[in-house]
């Protein structure tokens, strides 16, 4: 696996995350705003821990083993897995994702890596905040509350390893 990919396999318990991101893969947020962030869906999703991870250039945020297929967001056509892998080391770079350009193989448009309809949700971000067995998922008022707090639109990633 690449260096990308956090799902490195081997275990056998599952870890199960909520991970929240700036929907912007470039948005960096106040080191205060994010820290608050963290406080606060530490105790609403009733989590275990919360760890908050900042890079110099958008990561993969990856929703582990449960990436199943991934579409085109432009015509819906099913993309292939070596196609994606492929485009993913070509834009991966020394500090990370600084280009997420992707031109699509289906239909020739050009979109982004960060757009494509990931099944289950993938995300980049330059902000994680990473919720370890959250015995809650966010509702739309929990993530407004998140919004609030980082200053900006904000996504939410399942991930199990
Ligand atoms: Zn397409």
């Amino acid at each position: 696996m690449a260096d990308y990919y956090s799902n490195k396999g081997g275990n056998n318990v599952a870890d199960y995350y909520s991970k929240i991101i700036p929907a912007d893969p470039f948005f960096v947020p106040e080191e205060e705003r994010l820290k608050q962030t963290a406080d606060y869906l530490l105790g609403a999703l009733v989590a275990m821990e919360v760890t908050v991870h900042l890079s110099d250039a958008p990561e993969f945020i990856d929703c582990g083993g449960l990436l199943e297929a991934i579409r085109c967001p432009l015509c819906g056509a099913e993309l292939d897995f070596d196609w994606w892998t492929g485009l993913m080391d070509e834009r991966y770079g020394e500090n990370g994702f600084s280009d997420l350009t992707a031109v699509l193989p289906c239909c020739g448009r050009e979109s982004s890596l960060d757009r494509l309809d990931y099944q289950a949700a993938c995300g980049f971000a330059r902000a994680e905040i990473r919720l370890l067995y959250p015995r809650r998922q966010p509702d739309g008022d929990c993530l407004a509350q998140a919004e609030a707090l980082l200053g900006t639109p904000v996504r939410a990633i399942y991930s199990r390893i």
